[in-house]
Formats: structure tokens, sequence, C-alpha cells
């Protein structure tokens, strides 16, 4: 036991009742039993095997063992605690379960009091307008809804200063080879910009561009784009397109980059990249 609670709820209801004489009053009782609310140790709702919480499948073998549908797999249709085949066989009243069940959104303590389907919760807190973004400061342990102004008033005095370059449609900001990224902020917003500056290439760097902030402002979806160009010499280099969001720098993985080769820094290790972002 892990001790740690999910509430779930059914809002189906049972399909069949008692006889009931009274129509106004069954209206009254279907309402109030429609929905049960229940208080489950976390661990009720995973799959024995890999510990990870059962998805819309669950199976189980003919003593009742039950297992996801990966562990299956995995376990090549034996059960792991009789031997039995198991895959074939669903555990359907757990599965009505858990499509039926309703859980609180975890960031609950921001502020978002939605009601979650149980096995949609990863995509709603995808998009949760109440999710936190995490500071990208080396350091920095702040994780939160004002990151853009959290940004502006932590990190925009100290030293950290010339890290920072503040945009309003082009800026141009100097990026050394040796930091990896630049931090691009638009005043009075709370979205952080990074212009990231990746090492994974050989013969050259890829920069690349990241917003963590929120997706959508007044409930509709934002695509800001981008246009950035290194020069060098009688040449140009440029790329454009829609920027990404994310909600941490750690595990982003950018979907197109700008490939800067090594002869473009020169001998001060550094570069100016133009850089527009517009609405
Ligand atoms: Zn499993
Ligand atoms: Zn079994
Ligand atoms: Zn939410
Ligand atoms: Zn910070």
């Amino acid at each position: 036991m892990t001790g740690k609670k999910t509430t779930a709820s059914s809002s189906r209801g049972t399909p069949k009742k008692a006889k009931i004489e009274d129509e106004e009053e069954a209206g009254l009782e279907n309402e109030e039993e429609a929905t049960v609310t229940l208080s489950v140790e976390k661990d009720a709702l995973e799959c024995d095997i890999c510990c990870l919480p059962f998805q819309s499948e669950v199976f189980m073998c003919k003593n009742g063992h039950s297992g996801c549908a990966k562990c299956c797999i995995r376990r090549d249709g034996k059960c792991w605690t009789c031997s039995e085949r198991i895959g074939d066989m669903r555990c359907r009243p757990l599965e009505k379960l858990l499509a039926a069940a309703t859980t609180s959104c975890v960031f609950k303590s921001n502020g978002c009091y939605d009601a979650v389907s149980y096995l949609e919760r990863a995509t709603h807190e995808e998009t949760c307008q109440r999710a936190p973004y995490k500071c990208p400061i080396d350091g920095c342990a702040y994780s939160g809804l004002r990151l853009g102004h959290h940004v502006a008033q932590d990190h925009g005095r100290r030293d950290g200063l010339a890290s920072i370059v503040f945009i309003s449609g082009k800026a141009v900001a100097t990026v050394r080879k040796d930091e990896p990224f630049r931090v691009l902020l638009q005043r009075n917003t709370e979205r952080v910009f990074l212009l990231l500056n990746g090492h994974d290439l050989l013969q050259g760097r890829s920069l690349s561009l990241l917003c963590l902030g929120p997706r959508f402002q007044d409930g509709v979806e934002v695509e800001p784009r981008y246009k950035m160009e290194v020069s060098h010499g009688a040449l140009t280099l440029s790329a454009s397109g829609t920027i990404q969001f994310a909600r941490r720098l750690d595990g982003f993985q950018a979907e197109g980059f700008l490939f800067v080769p090594d002869a473009y820094w020169g001998s001060a290790g550094s570069i100016a990249v133009t850089v527009r972002i517009y609405f």
C-alpha cells in the first residue's frame, strides 16, 4: 500500500433500479444516486506487474489475476502468478469502473477545480490552464503560473542580467557558444522564450526556440511564430517556424533547428542572432 489515494466517482449510475411508483420522487432519487464518491488506494488501480496505472484495457487469467496489455505481451500471455493464459479475456468490471471514474486535477492547488476523466487525466494536465511552469535558470527552484514575472524580477537584475534579452517583436541576441540558452522576455506577459543552443551536433550548434508559458490567451490557443537569422560575412542562415510550448526545459526535444557551423562562432565564441517573434 502506498497510502496515496485517488478520488474516483461514477457518473453513469446503476442501469436497473427497483420498481418506483412516484415519478417525481424517482427523478430526485436517480439524481442523488447517479454518482458515488469513493476514495481508492492508488495502487488498486495499478497493474501488479509494472505498477503503472491501468489504461482502458485490463486483462485477466481464468483465476482472476489481472494485468495491463503491455505486461500480457511482455510475459508472452502467461500469468505471472499462476502461469495460466492471460491476454484474451478482458476484466470488464474494472474497465467499466475506470472509464466512468473522475478525479480532481493535479493542479487543484493552483486553482483548477475541474473534474477530470480518470483515463484522460494526462491529456487534461497537458492543456490545463492552471499548470505551473518551471524556471529554466540553473539552480532556481521556482515553479508557478507567473514565470515571466518571476524571471524579470528575480533574474533580471543580478549577474544573470546579461543572459536576458527583452524583445518586443524583434531583438538581436548574442549567444555564447558555452551558454545552453538565452532568455528572451516580452514585457508584461508570463511567457518566457528560450533561444536554445544545442551542442549535440558535430561541427556546429543547433539553435531553436521554445516557449515556457501559457498556450492559451483568453481561452484561445495562440500559435506564435519565429524567424531567426545568423550572418557570417556575406552569408546569412535563417530558419522560421511555429514556436513549441513546454512546461519545463528538461526533456524538451526541438522539432526543428537552425544549424550554425563552428566557423560562424569566431574566435570570441559567440554569434549575433536576430530573432523575430510574432503572433
Ligand atoms: Zn503492466
Ligand atoms: Zn493467474
Ligand atoms: Zn487542470
Ligand atoms: Zn528562477
